[in-house]
């Protein structure tokens, strides 16, 4: 797993350094394959999904308001957008899931401070990944420091276990649990967190793709996520280089 999320992490860098004015997502999506495969792996959200209707590409990119599952195509990205790329990797069997935005040049202050709450708050998700801990305890930190803030958090959309599989037991909400409450952390999981904060309303609605998730009332959204191991000496952030 730590292999996957290193392939992930690299690739995060790639793309992130190929987020500029004037390139269109598919390209983005191109960069992040190329950099997967490369390495040996396999781009995980390819074909992820309902058979009539699977994930067309290797990333999720979302613009602004899109907050998750946005498909690659030929949007071009413009100064002052905030861009969310979203993408796993398998390395031998094993996955890897991350997420990060990124502001596009010049962007209001607003929206930088929306997205610098969003990757603290992750953070302080993962400062609660210790052996003996709660699923609630996580959440209940990424909640009260983004709300706290002045943010909504998105409900409907949640973290994950992660491990053979992208998506497996327990969930990881954001927004709704208590500290001290739901599945206790063991040496040896491994979960997905992915805070994602909107500057507006928590209600999401989908896009006419039947993939992108957009906040309801069209304001800023980011999201940021690392695949975390429990080890016996804390967190361990796989999906960083
Ligand atoms: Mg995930
Ligand atoms: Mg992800």
């Amino acid at each position: 797993m730590r292999e996957a999320g290193r392939i992930v992490g690299l690739a995060k860098l790639e793309v992130a350094n190929a987020i500029k004015p004037g390139v269109t997502t598919s390209f983005l999506d191109e960069i992040t394959e190329e950099s997967i495969r490369a390495e040996g792996a396999i781009p995980s959200f390819k074909g992820y999904g309902d058979p009539q209707n699977p994930f067309p590409a290797s990333i999720c990119v979302s613009v602004n308001e899109e907050i998750v599952h946005g498909i690659p195509g030929d949007r071009v990205i413009n100064n002052g957008d905030i861009i969310s790329v979203d993408f796993g990797a398998i390395w031998k069997g094993l996955h890897a899931d991350s997420a990060f935005t990124l502001g596009v040049g010049t962007i209001s202050d607003d929206a930088a401070k929306l997205i610098e709450t969003t990757r603290l708050s992750l953070e302080k998700g993962i400062e609660k990944v210790t052996i003996g801990n709660r699923i609630g305890d996580i959440c209940y930190a990424i909640q009260n420091y983004a709300e706290t803030e002045g943010y909504s958090l998105v409900r409907h959309y949640v973290g994950h276990g992660i491990g053979y599989s992208m998506h497996e037991e327990p969930q990881v909400p954001n927004w709704g649990m208590e500290p001290g409450l739901g599945p206790i952390l063991k040496e040896g999981m491994a979960i997905a967190i992915e805070p994602m904060l909107n500057i507006g309303t928590y209600k999401t609605k989908i896009l006419n793709d039947g993939w992108t998730v957009a906040t309801e009332d069209g304001e800023l959204s980011a999201h940021f996520e690392d695949t975390v191991l429990i080890t016996d000496r804390g967190p361990v952030v796989t999906t960083r280089i």
